[in-house]
């Protein structure tokens, strides 16, 4: 186990649920000082900053909306003030405001690209000014088939996630010489609170989509997440790795 003072910092955006928390856990095992950044669900990111400290690890829970780019300024400088600078920053914060575009409100769209796209676009600001003072880092976004694929009722969502994959090339390509890569993660059907929405027929129309014939784990997510943090991962930036089963092969 690292020493706790040079234990590197990795921030995980939404750390208290679903593949966050999943990806924080498994940076909090592979000795990171995970920051479990959470908006609303202040008890369920505790729940993850206890679960990384009973496995050794170690935590910290901050709250923040991304979409906030305020809000995201003072988290990063705080950070760095307090734990050191971020050598890993996951974007994972993301929201669904699901609906046909015909009837689509313009609050519901731009709801859905402010967490997801702005957020991430915020985050990765004030990261990377942090990293190239170190000359290295790792950003991974989780985009998602739907920003590759396109989803019938997800406009809004499949734009933003879209959007996600071209600001991940650009950022790679801004921020390579300076050692820090920029990849994204797109997920297929995860079991989540995002999804248990999905009613039977649904899923099984998802599940006929997908050749291994299942939905992915949040754990099959933080394993990509983990590998592109990793020195493994040193030579490859600007990439999407789609963890879907084989959805959008
Ligand atoms: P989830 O269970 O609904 O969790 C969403 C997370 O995002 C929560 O931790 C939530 O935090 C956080 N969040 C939302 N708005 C935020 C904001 N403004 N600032 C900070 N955090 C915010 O979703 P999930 O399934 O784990 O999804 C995680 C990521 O994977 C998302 O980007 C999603 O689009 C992507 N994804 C998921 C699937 C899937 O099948 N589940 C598939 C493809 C991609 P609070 O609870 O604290 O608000």
């Amino acid at each position: 186990m690292a020493e706790e003072k040079n234990r590197p910092v990795a921030l995980v955006t939404g750390a208290g649920r679903g593949i966050g928390r999943a990806i924080a856990c498994r940076l909090g095992a592979e000795g990171y000082h995970v920051i479990v950044n959470y908006n609303g669900s202040r008890q369920a990111a505790e729940a993850t900053v206890e679960e990384i400290l009973a496995a050794g690890g170690k935590a910290t829970a901050r709250q923040c909306s991304v979409a906030d780019q305020d809000a995201c300024r003072e988290m990063f400088e705080e950070i760095r003030k307090e734990y050191g600078p971020v050598a890993v920053l996951v974007n994972n914060a993301g929201i669904t405001k699901d609906g046909l575009l015909m009837a689509m409100s313009e609050a519901d769209f731009d709801s859905v690209i402010d967490t997801n796209l702005k957020g991430s676009f915020h985050c990765i600001k004030y990261a990377a000014k942090q990293m190239l003072k170190a000359r290295k880092g790792r950003i991974v976004n989780i985009a998602s088939v739907s920003g590759i694929l396109g989803n019938a009722g997800q406009a809004n969502y499949a734009a933003s996630k879209a959007g996600l994959i071209g600001l991940t090339k650009s950022a790679a390509r801004e921020l390579a010489l300076r050692g820090i890569t920029v990849n994204a993660v797109a997920p297929g059907f995860i079991e989540t609170d995002m999804t248990a929405v999905l009613d039977e027929r649904v899923r099984k129309a998802a599940v006929d989509q997908i050749p291994l014939q299942r939905f992915g784990t949040p754990e099959d997510v933080a394993g990509a997440v983990a590998f592109l943090c990793s020195d493994q991962a040193a030579y490859i930036t600007g990439q999407v790795l789609a963890v879907d089963g084989g959805m959008a092969m």
